[in-house]
Protein backbone atom coordinates (compact mmCIF):
# COMPACT_ATOMS: atom_id res chain seq x y z
CA UNK A 1 0.00 0.00 0.00
CA UNK A 2 1.34 3.31 -0.92
CA UNK A 3 1.79 5.30 2.08
CA UNK A 4 -0.55 8.54 2.31
CA UNK A 5 1.48 11.97 2.60
CA UNK A 6 0.08 11.85 6.63
CA UNK A 7 0.75 8.85 8.19
CA UNK A 8 -0.96 7.59 11.15
CA UNK A 9 1.64 6.85 13.20
CA UNK A 10 4.53 9.65 12.71
CA UNK A 11 7.47 9.31 13.68
CA UNK A 12 7.32 12.99 14.98
CA UNK A 13 4.30 11.83 17.11
CA UNK A 14 5.87 8.33 18.48
CA UNK A 15 6.44 10.04 21.57
CA UNK A 16 2.80 10.18 22.37
CA UNK A 17 1.79 6.84 20.92
CA UNK A 18 3.84 4.91 22.27
CA UNK A 19 2.86 5.85 26.06
CA UNK A 20 -1.06 6.27 24.59
CA UNK A 21 -1.91 3.94 22.25
CA UNK A 22 -5.50 4.98 21.52
CA UNK A 23 -4.05 8.51 21.00
CA UNK A 24 -3.67 8.35 16.86
CA UNK A 25 -7.12 6.52 15.82
CA UNK A 26 -8.59 9.57 18.11
CA UNK A 27 -6.12 12.51 17.09
CA UNK A 28 -7.82 11.28 13.53
CA UNK A 29 -11.09 12.88 14.92
CA UNK A 30 -9.67 16.07 15.11
CA UNK A 31 -8.70 18.70 11.83
CA UNK A 32 -4.82 19.04 11.26
CA UNK A 33 -4.07 22.39 11.81
CA UNK A 34 -1.07 24.12 10.77
CA UNK A 35 0.44 27.80 12.06
CA UNK A 36 2.78 30.17 10.81
CA UNK A 37 5.47 28.49 13.25
CA UNK A 38 5.35 25.53 11.80
CA UNK A 39 5.56 27.41 7.65
CA UNK A 40 8.22 29.25 9.13
CA UNK A 41 9.93 25.80 10.48
CA UNK A 42 9.14 24.75 7.05
CA UNK A 43 10.82 27.60 5.12
CA UNK A 44 13.83 27.38 7.76
CA UNK A 45 14.23 23.86 6.42
CA UNK A 46 14.03 24.95 2.90
CA UNK A 47 16.80 27.15 3.58
CA UNK A 48 19.17 24.21 5.30
CA UNK A 49 18.66 21.72 2.55
CA UNK A 50 19.72 23.97 0.29
CA UNK A 51 23.15 25.06 2.39
CA UNK A 52 23.40 21.32 2.94
CA UNK A 53 23.32 20.97 -1.06
CA UNK A 54 25.46 23.35 -1.90
CA UNK A 55 28.33 22.78 0.83
CA UNK A 56 28.31 18.55 0.68
CA UNK A 57 26.90 17.37 -3.03
CA UNK A 58 27.44 18.86 -6.94
CA UNK A 59 23.96 19.31 -7.37
CA UNK A 60 23.51 23.09 -6.90
CA UNK A 61 25.67 25.25 -9.32
CA UNK A 62 26.39 29.05 -7.43
CA UNK A 63 23.76 30.21 -9.67
CA UNK A 64 21.28 28.10 -8.92
CA UNK A 65 22.49 28.62 -4.81
CA UNK A 66 22.04 32.28 -5.46
CA UNK A 67 18.64 32.45 -7.47
CA UNK A 68 16.90 29.45 -5.23
CA UNK A 69 18.17 31.45 -1.70
CA UNK A 70 17.24 34.51 -2.83
CA UNK A 71 13.52 33.10 -3.73
CA UNK A 72 13.51 31.44 -0.26
CA UNK A 73 14.76 35.01 1.11
CA UNK A 74 11.71 36.47 -0.36
CA UNK A 75 9.42 34.72 1.23
CA UNK A 76 6.90 36.75 3.64
CA UNK A 77 7.82 34.54 6.73
CA UNK A 78 11.74 34.80 5.99
CA UNK A 79 13.76 36.27 9.41
CA UNK A 80 17.05 36.54 8.58
CA UNK A 81 17.37 34.52 11.91
CA UNK A 82 16.99 31.96 9.77
CA UNK A 83 20.64 31.89 8.01
CA UNK A 84 22.35 32.33 11.31
CA UNK A 85 20.57 29.35 12.57
CA UNK A 86 21.37 27.22 9.10
CA UNK A 87 24.84 28.86 9.36
CA UNK A 88 25.15 27.08 12.75
CA UNK A 89 23.58 23.51 11.19
CA UNK A 90 26.05 23.43 8.65
CA UNK A 91 28.90 24.69 10.65
CA UNK A 92 27.64 21.15 13.09
CA UNK A 93 27.57 19.27 10.02
CA UNK A 94 30.79 20.25 8.88
CA UNK A 95 32.29 18.97 11.98
CA UNK A 96 30.45 15.75 11.81
CA UNK A 97 31.83 15.38 8.31
CA UNK A 98 35.19 15.99 9.84
CA UNK A 99 34.85 12.98 12.80
CA UNK A 100 34.92 10.34 9.52
CA UNK A 101 38.19 8.57 8.53
CA UNK A 102 37.53 9.96 4.86
CA UNK A 103 34.86 12.42 3.69
CA UNK A 104 31.61 10.50 3.73
CA UNK A 105 28.33 10.33 2.18
CA UNK A 106 26.10 12.98 2.85
CA UNK A 107 22.40 13.68 1.70
CA UNK A 108 19.47 16.19 2.52
CA UNK A 109 16.25 15.45 2.63
CA UNK A 110 15.86 11.29 2.10
CA UNK A 111 12.71 9.89 2.86
CA UNK A 112 12.98 6.72 4.78
CA UNK A 113 10.58 3.41 4.65
CA UNK A 114 9.55 2.84 8.56
CA UNK A 115 6.89 0.36 7.69
CA UNK A 116 8.90 -2.37 8.55
CA UNK A 117 8.35 -0.90 12.12
CA UNK A 118 5.25 1.15 11.96
CA UNK A 119 2.34 0.36 9.69
CA UNK A 120 2.09 2.56 6.49
CA UNK A 121 5.31 4.29 8.47
CA UNK A 122 7.30 6.39 6.07
CA UNK A 123 9.51 9.75 7.42
CA UNK A 124 12.21 12.60 5.92
CA UNK A 125 15.71 12.78 7.53
CA UNK A 126 17.13 16.53 7.07
CA UNK A 127 20.38 15.08 7.10
CA UNK A 128 22.06 11.33 6.43
CA UNK A 129 25.98 10.81 7.01
CA UNK A 130 27.69 7.33 5.86
CA UNK A 131 31.05 6.40 5.87
CA UNK A 132 33.40 4.34 7.89
CA UNK A 133 31.29 2.21 10.35
CA UNK A 134 28.70 5.03 11.36
CA UNK A 135 25.28 5.88 10.32
CA UNK A 136 24.47 9.02 11.25
CA UNK A 137 21.52 11.15 11.11
CA UNK A 138 20.64 15.03 12.25
CA UNK A 139 17.30 16.66 12.79
CA UNK A 140 17.13 19.89 12.44
CA UNK A 141 14.67 21.64 14.67
CA UNK A 142 13.53 25.30 14.14
CA UNK A 143 10.80 26.03 17.07
CA UNK A 144 12.44 27.66 20.47
CA UNK A 145 9.36 26.48 22.84
CA UNK A 146 10.07 22.90 23.93
CA UNK A 147 14.00 22.13 23.84
CA UNK A 148 14.38 18.36 22.50
CA UNK A 149 16.60 15.53 24.10
CA UNK A 150 18.12 13.45 21.59
CA UNK A 151 18.08 10.74 24.39
CA UNK A 152 16.41 8.02 23.62
CA UNK A 153 14.07 9.95 21.21
CA UNK A 154 11.92 7.67 19.23
CA UNK A 155 11.27 10.03 16.16
CA UNK A 156 15.59 9.66 15.97
CA UNK A 157 15.86 6.26 16.25
CA UNK A 158 12.76 5.33 13.80
CA UNK A 159 14.50 7.41 11.26
CA UNK A 160 18.30 5.60 11.99
CA UNK A 161 16.05 2.75 11.96
CA UNK A 162 14.56 3.72 7.73
CA UNK A 163 18.08 5.22 7.30
CA UNK A 164 20.01 1.70 8.29
CA UNK A 165 17.03 -0.21 6.18
CA UNK A 166 17.64 2.33 3.14
CA UNK A 167 21.80 1.87 3.01
CA UNK A 168 22.30 -1.37 4.30
CA UNK A 169 21.81 -2.96 1.03
CA UNK A 170 24.70 -0.83 -0.17
CA UNK A 171 26.89 -0.54 2.74
CA UNK A 172 25.87 -3.95 4.54
CA UNK A 173 26.84 -4.99 7.87
CA UNK A 174 30.23 -2.12 7.65
CA UNK A 175 27.68 -0.01 9.68
CA UNK A 176 28.10 -0.97 13.40
CA UNK A 177 27.46 2.95 14.94
CA UNK A 178 24.46 5.14 14.91
CA UNK A 179 25.07 8.39 15.77
CA UNK A 180 21.25 10.49 15.98
CA UNK A 181 22.04 14.70 16.58
CA UNK A 182 19.50 17.34 16.75
CA UNK A 183 20.04 20.65 15.95
CA UNK A 184 18.16 22.88 17.95
CA UNK A 185 19.95 26.48 17.19
CA UNK A 186 17.54 28.46 18.65
CA UNK A 187 17.93 26.79 22.38
CA UNK A 188 21.26 25.65 21.74
CA UNK A 189 24.47 26.09 20.16
CA UNK A 190 25.37 22.85 20.49
CA UNK A 191 24.51 19.67 18.50
CA UNK A 192 22.02 16.81 20.94
CA UNK A 193 23.62 13.08 20.45
CA UNK A 194 22.89 10.18 21.01
CA UNK A 195 25.40 7.14 19.63
CA UNK A 196 23.96 3.37 20.16
CA UNK A 197 25.44 0.37 18.31
CA UNK A 198 23.58 -1.16 15.43
CA UNK A 199 22.28 -3.59 17.69
CA UNK A 200 20.67 -1.87 20.05
CA UNK A 201 19.26 0.08 18.20
CA UNK A 202 17.35 -2.75 15.79
CA UNK A 203 16.64 -4.48 19.51
CA UNK A 204 14.73 -1.18 20.27
CA UNK A 205 13.00 -1.25 16.83
CA UNK A 206 11.62 -5.06 17.87
CA UNK A 207 10.08 -3.31 20.95
CA UNK A 208 8.58 -0.73 19.53
CA UNK A 209 6.67 -3.55 16.70
CA UNK A 210 3.52 -4.40 19.14
CA UNK A 211 3.27 -0.83 20.59
CA UNK A 212 3.02 0.06 17.23
CA UNK A 213 0.32 -2.36 16.00
CA UNK A 214 -2.06 -1.90 18.52
CA UNK A 215 -1.75 1.58 18.07
CA UNK A 216 -2.27 1.55 14.69
CA UNK A 217 -4.97 -1.20 15.12
CA UNK A 218 -6.61 0.68 17.43
CA UNK A 219 -8.05 -3.06 19.28
CA UNK A 220 -6.77 -2.93 22.61
CA UNK A 221 -5.61 0.55 23.07
CA UNK A 222 -5.91 2.72 25.82
CA UNK A 223 -5.44 6.52 26.64
CA UNK A 224 -3.05 6.92 29.10
CA UNK A 225 -2.74 10.85 29.59
CA UNK A 226 0.58 12.40 31.02
CA UNK A 227 2.91 14.56 29.57
CA UNK A 228 2.77 14.06 25.79
CA UNK A 229 -0.75 15.15 25.58
CA UNK A 230 1.01 17.96 25.37
CA UNK A 231 0.98 17.96 21.41
CA UNK A 232 -1.95 15.84 20.94
CA UNK A 233 -5.08 17.41 18.77
CA UNK A 234 -7.63 15.80 20.67
CA UNK A 235 -6.17 17.05 24.16
CA UNK A 236 -8.93 19.55 25.44
CA UNK A 237 -11.66 16.94 24.78
CA UNK A 238 -10.06 13.51 25.62
CA UNK A 239 -12.06 12.32 28.34
CA UNK A 240 -9.25 9.91 30.03
CA UNK A 241 -7.77 12.98 30.46
CA UNK A 242 -10.56 15.22 31.71
CA UNK A 243 -11.07 12.32 34.43
CA UNK A 244 -7.05 12.23 35.62
CA UNK A 245 -7.30 15.90 36.57
CA UNK A 246 -11.17 15.71 37.51
CA UNK A 247 -10.63 13.14 39.95
CA UNK A 248 -7.10 14.18 41.06
CA UNK A 249 -7.20 10.55 41.55
CA UNK A 250 -3.19 10.19 42.11
CA UNK A 251 -3.35 12.76 44.59
CA UNK A 252 -2.15 10.93 48.01
CA UNK A 253 -4.47 11.08 50.64
CA UNK A 254 -4.26 13.75 52.92
CA UNK A 255 -4.71 11.88 56.60
CA UNK A 256 -2.79 14.42 58.85
CA UNK A 257 -2.71 17.51 59.88
CA UNK A 258 0.45 18.32 58.19
CA UNK A 259 1.77 17.57 54.44
CA UNK A 260 4.58 15.59 53.87
CA UNK A 261 7.33 16.38 51.57
CA UNK A 262 6.16 13.13 49.75
CA UNK A 263 2.27 14.66 49.71
CA UNK A 264 3.59 17.92 48.44
CA UNK A 265 5.43 16.40 45.47
CA UNK A 266 2.46 14.24 44.81
CA UNK A 267 0.23 17.40 44.83
CA UNK A 268 2.72 19.72 42.83
CA UNK A 269 2.57 17.45 39.90
CA UNK A 270 -1.28 16.92 40.23
CA UNK A 271 -1.72 20.68 40.16
CA UNK A 272 0.84 21.42 36.86
CA UNK A 273 -0.71 18.77 34.67
CA UNK A 274 -4.39 20.63 35.99
CA UNK A 275 -2.77 23.81 35.24
CA UNK A 276 -1.89 22.50 31.94
CA UNK A 277 -4.98 20.75 30.97
CA UNK A 278 -7.43 24.08 32.08
CA UNK A 279 -5.18 26.38 30.00
CA UNK A 280 -6.01 23.77 26.78
CA UNK A 281 -9.64 23.96 28.18
CA UNK A 282 -9.61 28.15 27.57
CA UNK A 283 -7.63 28.00 24.33
CA UNK A 284 -10.26 25.46 23.21
CA UNK A 285 -13.44 27.31 24.54
CA UNK A 286 -11.72 30.55 22.99
CA UNK A 287 -11.50 28.96 19.54
CA UNK A 288 -14.95 27.92 19.32
CA UNK A 289 -16.28 30.94 20.49
CA UNK A 290 -14.32 33.02 18.08
CA UNK A 291 -15.78 30.73 15.69
CA UNK A 292 -19.76 30.85 16.22
CA UNK A 293 -20.16 28.67 18.97
CA UNK A 294 -21.73 28.99 22.36
CA UNK A 295 -20.13 28.01 25.70
CA UNK A 296 -22.19 28.17 28.82
CA UNK A 297 -21.00 30.20 31.26
CA UNK A 298 -18.24 32.05 29.19
CA UNK A 299 -17.81 34.53 26.30
CA UNK A 300 -14.98 36.17 24.54
CA UNK A 301 -14.07 39.77 25.15
CA UNK A 302 -11.68 41.92 23.52
CA UNK A 303 -8.52 42.08 25.78
CA UNK A 304 -5.91 45.12 26.87
CA UNK A 305 -4.11 47.04 24.17
CA UNK A 306 -1.45 49.52 24.39
CA UNK A 307 -1.50 52.25 22.41
CA UNK A 308 0.87 52.85 19.47
CA UNK A 309 2.19 55.28 16.92
CA UNK A 310 0.22 54.63 13.60
CA UNK A 311 3.44 56.03 11.65
CA UNK A 312 6.38 56.30 14.35
CA UNK A 313 8.30 58.57 11.63
CA UNK A 314 5.78 60.79 10.89
CA UNK A 315 4.95 61.39 14.79
CA UNK A 316 8.77 62.09 15.99
CA UNK A 317 8.98 64.62 12.88
CA UNK A 318 6.05 66.03 14.33
CA UNK A 319 7.39 66.02 17.75
CA UNK A 320 10.47 67.70 17.23
CA UNK A 321 9.30 70.07 14.71
CA UNK A 322 7.39 71.33 17.98
CA UNK A 323 10.90 72.21 19.45
CA UNK A 324 11.65 69.16 21.27
CA UNK A 325 14.82 67.73 21.07
CA UNK A 326 15.33 64.76 19.11
CA UNK A 327 17.60 63.39 21.76
CA UNK A 328 14.89 62.99 24.19
CA UNK A 329 13.07 60.41 21.72
CA UNK A 330 15.61 57.59 21.94
CA UNK A 331 17.64 56.10 24.51
CA UNK A 332 21.10 54.36 24.17
CA UNK A 333 21.08 50.78 24.82
CA UNK A 334 23.48 47.82 24.38
CA UNK A 335 22.53 44.49 22.63
CA UNK A 336 22.61 41.65 24.28
CA UNK A 337 25.35 39.46 24.71
CA UNK A 338 23.57 36.77 22.22
CA UNK A 339 23.11 39.35 20.01
CA UNK A 340 26.82 40.57 20.02
CA UNK A 341 27.96 36.91 19.42
CA UNK A 342 25.51 36.81 16.51
CA UNK A 343 26.57 39.95 15.39
CA UNK A 344 30.54 38.90 15.32
CA UNK A 345 29.99 35.02 14.77
CA UNK A 346 31.19 32.94 17.17
CA UNK A 347 34.68 32.88 16.61
CA UNK A 348 35.85 36.72 16.01
CA UNK A 349 32.83 36.40 19.34
CA UNK A 350 35.29 33.83 21.29
CA UNK A 351 38.72 35.82 20.32
CA UNK A 352 37.58 39.24 20.89
CA UNK A 353 35.48 39.26 23.99
CA UNK A 354 35.68 35.74 25.18
CA UNK A 355 37.81 36.94 28.27
CA UNK A 356 34.74 38.93 29.32
CA UNK A 357 32.09 36.21 29.37
CA UNK A 358 30.79 35.04 32.78
CA UNK A 359 27.61 32.42 33.23
CA UNK A 360 26.75 33.09 36.67
CA UNK A 361 24.63 30.45 38.35
CA UNK A 362 20.91 30.65 37.58
CA UNK A 363 18.27 31.15 40.08
CA UNK A 364 17.25 27.55 41.10
CA UNK A 365 14.32 26.86 39.93
CA UNK A 366 11.90 23.55 40.35
CA UNK A 367 10.81 21.00 37.39
CA UNK A 368 9.73 17.24 37.38
CA UNK A 369 12.29 14.76 38.15
CA UNK A 370 11.73 13.93 34.31
CA UNK A 371 13.67 16.69 33.39
CA UNK A 372 17.00 16.23 31.71
CA UNK A 373 18.93 18.31 34.01
CA UNK A 374 21.46 17.53 36.87
CA UNK A 375 19.75 18.06 40.38
CA UNK A 376 21.79 21.61 41.73
CA UNK A 377 21.70 20.49 45.74
CA UNK A 378 23.25 23.14 47.40
CA UNK A 379 23.05 22.51 50.92
CA UNK A 380 25.24 19.98 52.54
CA UNK A 381 24.91 16.44 52.57
CA UNK A 382 23.98 15.51 55.72
CA UNK A 383 20.83 17.18 56.51
CA UNK A 384 18.30 15.35 57.67
CA UNK A 385 15.13 15.94 55.30
CA UNK A 386 12.24 17.56 56.56
CA UNK A 387 9.49 15.51 57.25
S1 LIG B 1 -5.06 13.72 25.22
FE1 LIG B 1 -3.55 12.36 26.08
S2 LIG B 1 -4.73 10.61 26.84
FE2 LIG B 1 -6.06 11.71 25.43
S3 LIG B 1 -5.73 10.71 23.45
FE3 LIG B 1 -4.33 12.45 23.53
S4 LIG B 1 -2.40 11.59 24.32
FE4 LIG B 1 -4.04 10.11 24.78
Amino acid sequence: MAPSEHAMLSASSAYRWMKCTAAPRYEALFEDTTSSYAEAGTLAHAICELKLLKKFTTSVKPKEFKDRLKELQSNELYDPEMDKTSDQYIEHLTELAMTYPAPPHVNAEVRVDLSAYVPEGFGTCDCIMIGGDTLTIVDYKHGKGVPVSAHENPQMRLYALGALQKYRPIYGDKIKQIRMCIEQPRVRSELETEEITVEELLAWGEKLKPIAQEAFSGENSIYIPGDHCQFCRGKARCKARAEVNISLRHWQELDRNTLSLEQIGAILKGATDLAAWAKDLEDFALSQLLDGYDVPGWKAVEGRSNRAFSDQDAAFAAITAAGYDEALLYERKPITLSAVEKLLGKKDFAATVGQYVIKPPGKPTLVPDSDKRPAFRPAAEGFAPLD
